[in-house]
């Protein structure tokens, strides 16, 4: 402020004198009036205002400066900061600050702090700070000070919370992005450089360098995610796969969020965060392969199957074309798997899977569901012989010898067969006829391909029929035993009958034992069936032997009766001491499958047998794998030689050969024979002339009750002699 005086003429009038002296005087008052005006705007401004000198000592201050001191204003004019409590370093710093500024001339911001007298209180200002000469041609300095105390902390805590945000982002191993949309431009947290191994600049920048880290693959999925998002309500999640600067591949989940709109709605910026799931995908992946593959073959599974099979049923729904179903069962697994062991099992399983699949279209599926049990589902079928031409390829890709280690091993297949429409509307009835099918195939002697037809569901509920009925067929007594004489070939008396049992059933009239036997086994009743024989069949023979010592009868036991030591030996041989006999009197036919498959338990039962007196006969000599191995190792004291090759016999013919053979092993071994069907009396002759032991067939006596036997056993005439 510098208020111009109006300038003064020496040669003035009194009056003249007194009325300049007037009005300098309302100059004055004016003059101070403005000055107090001044004053109290000054006083008034909430900042501080502050003129200095060249040394830092204050020429002026407005009041709030002073409060700050803890001074007044006018006690502050000449002195300095020092004088007003202010640390030494610090005044000393205002000092030199105001040297500088002065030096350079220009005005400049300056962020200081200083110490507020009244409360010790460290406060922050940003001052402006404007150099000039002062009307006495000295440097001066007016500085404005803004208290910005308050202004910084609550910066100070928006910081701190953006950096436990951080924190707690980093600790959540998410990667976190924000994606301005009018300039492409993209930000991403530094984790997202950990987890796509970059450096933070790398990536620093827009959307599209980013982008390189997808996979080509995915970002049409990804593009059209992000549109959804955009276009509809702004949320985007994604699960998609990106590659890392290493190459690898990891899959990401990616969240995100609009967070910004113009005027008119259309957004401006999304933020979301992304985590690494690579590792949940893998154990996802993992337990999706258990679930839907099998672990030894690779083939899908039962699950997957089922799925495919759904899934293919409605493709032809909608395309007008069937598809078929084709069921296999390896017909000899079971007894490689016994004789090699499971480890050679489980390699001839996986190299059938194979040879499957190499037998149809990518687009078929092979699928085992369990043990040797194989699925083959063709498609979209257009050519009607596509499916027999498969069946035909696969037993014969199957029917190609298996090398299991040092072995060479044949293995043939049964296989059924069904079509969609055409035989089931539905999966399960479509799985019941493949089902049906395929056991058509077995009992047709195996090695053989079947078609679905209805006879054979009428004949599968005829099969649910006998077994309901077999249920209250013994507690009905419907059963009773046959005897078929067996005949010693030198003198032709009969020795032994075999036991063989029938079902008389009220309204189906006779039943044979080879239809309902299969079943009994099946739905493990023939334990139950198996005691009713034995206990009936010691009844009979007890009888017997008191007119005839040494008789006996046989009876068929079932290898099942052998298994979970359901064999009931002991209550069989109390009985037996009941009747006033013992073992002696009775023979157990077994068949070769139960040797196959002699474990340490049936050996153990097979010695029980032995120990009691009971002899052992191995029935149907011949038809199955007639290995002589178990013939020593096991106690065996008869062979039957099957009808099959008795019903052949002529002289030259092979079957010939090999009965003679098998007497002369058996009598190596020490053991009896017996001819099973002999219906002619050259069949006799040429037994005897082999040196057959015993014989059993029509030619001698059809199976008789007991009562006829008791009359055939009184007869002083040999049978058929
Ligand atoms: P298998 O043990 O081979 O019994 C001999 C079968 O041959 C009997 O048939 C018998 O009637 C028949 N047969 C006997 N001599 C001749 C002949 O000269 N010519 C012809 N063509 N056949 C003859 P069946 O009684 O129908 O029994 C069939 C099968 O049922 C038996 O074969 C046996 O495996 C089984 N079986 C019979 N009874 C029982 C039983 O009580 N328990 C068990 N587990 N199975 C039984
Ligand atoms: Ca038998
Ligand atoms: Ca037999």
């Amino acid at each position: 402020m510098n208020p111009t005086l109006p300038s003064v003429p020496i040669d003035l009038a009194p009056d003249e004198l007194a009325d300049m002296v007037q009005r300098l005087m309302r100059i004055e008052r004016d003059l101070e009036a403005q000055t107090d005006l001044l004053r109290t705007v000054l006083d008034e401004s909430p900042d501080f205002v502050i003129l200095k000198d060249h040394a830092g000592n204050f020429l002026l201050c407005n009041r709030p400066v002073a409060n700050f001191y803890g001074t007044t204003p006018e006690a502050m004019v000449g002195k300095s900061d020092i004088d007003f409590g202010c640390p030494p370093e610090m005044a000393e710093s205002f000092r030199r600050n105001v040297l500088d500024i002065m030096a350079r001339g220009e005005t400049e911001i300056v962020y200081e702090e200083s110490r507020d007298a009244r409360n010790g209180r460290i406060n922050h200002f940003k001052s402006i700070k404007k150099p000039f000469t002062g009307p006495d041609g000295l440097p001066r300095i007016l500085v404005i000070a803004h208290d910005i105390t308050d202004l910084r902390e609550a910066q100070l805590r928006v910081e701190d919370s953006e950096r436990r945000l951080q924190h707690a982002l980093e600790a959540t191993g998410d990667a976190v992005w924000d994606w301005h949309l009018p300039s492409g431009g993209l930000t991403l947290s530094r984790r997202w450089c950990e987890i796509l191994g970059y450096a933070p600049a790398d990536l620093e920048g827009n959307l599209s360098d980013f982008m390189r880290c997808l996979l080509d693959e995915e970002s049409a999925a990804v593009d059209a995610a992000l549109r959804r998002a955009l276009e509809g309500q702004g949320s985007y999640l994604h699960e998609h796969r990106m590659r890392r600067k290493d190459g690898s591949v990891i899959w990401v989940i990616d969240r995100g969020r609009v967070v910004e709109r113009d005027d008119q709605g259309r957004p401006l910026r999304m933020v979301g965060s992304v985590s690494d799931i690579t590792d949940q995908k893998r154990a996802q992946d993992l337990i999706w392969q258990q679930a839907n593959f099998d672990t030894l073959t690779g083939l899908p599974n039962r699950h997957m199957f089922q799925d495919r099979l759904a899934g293919q049923m409605r493709a032809s729904d909608r395309s007008g074309r069937p598809c078929a179903l084709l069921m296999l069962d390896l017909d000899q697994f079971k007894e490689i798997n016994d004789s090699l062991g499971h480890a050679w099992g489980d390699v001839l399983l996986q190299e059938a899977a194979q040879r499957l699949r190499y037998c149809v279209r990518d687009t078929d599926l092979v699928a085992r569901l369990g043990g040797d049990e194989f699925m083959v589902l063709l498609g979209e079928l257009t050519d009607s012989q596509a499916v027999a031409r498969v069946a035909h390829e696969v037993m014969q890709a199957l029917a190609q010898p298996f090398r299991l280690g040092a072995d060479l091993v044949y293995v043939t297949a049964s296989a059924g067969v069904t079509f969609y429409p055409h035989d089931a509307a539905s999966p399960e009835e479509l799985l019941r006829n493949v089902d049906q099918a395929m056991y058509a195939a077995k009992r047709s002697g195996r090695n053989a391909c079947r078609y679905f037809t209805p006879a054979m569901q009428v004949a599968a509920q005829d099969r649910m029929r006998l077994i309901s009925d077999l249920r209250l067929a013994l507690a009905q007594q419907q059963f009773h035993l046959c005897y078929q004489p067996i005949v010693e070939l030198t003198g032709g008396r009969i020795r032994k009958a075999e036991a063989l049992i029938r079902w008389q059933h009220p309204e189906r009239g006779f039943i044979s034992p080879a239809e309902f036997i299969p079943a009994a086994e099946a739905t493990g009743m023939i334990h139950e069936l198996g005691d009713w024989v034995f206990h009936e069949a010691a009844r009979q023979v007890a009888r017997w032997r008191r007119s005839h010592p040494t008789f006996q009868v046989s009876v068929n036991v079932s290898p099942l009766q052998f298994q979970n030591g359901r064999l009931a030996l002991a209550a069989w041989l109390h009985h037996l001491t009941s009747l006033g006999t013992d073992g002696h009197s009775m023979v157990v036919e077994i068949t070769e499958g139960l040797l196959m498959e002699a474990g340490p338990e049936v050996t153990q039962q097979m010695l029980r047998f032995r120990d009691a007196g009971v002899q052992v006969a191995l029935d149907d000599f011949g038809t199955g794998y007639s290995s002589l191995a178990y013939l020593n190792r096991l106690d065996i004291d008869y062979i039957k030689i099957d009808r099959s090759f008795v019903c052949n016999l002529r002289p030259d013919s092979p079957d010939l050969a090999l009965c003679e053979g098998i007497v002369m092993m058996a009598h190596k071994l020490g053991l009896k024979v017996v001819a099973e069907g002999v219906e002619t009396p050259e069949q006799l002759a040429l037994l005897r002339s082999a040196g057959c032991d015993y014989g059993q067939g029509y030619l001698f006596s059809r199976p008789v009750t007991a009562d006829r036997l008791d009359q055939l056993l009184a007869q002083p005439q040999a049978l058929a002699a």
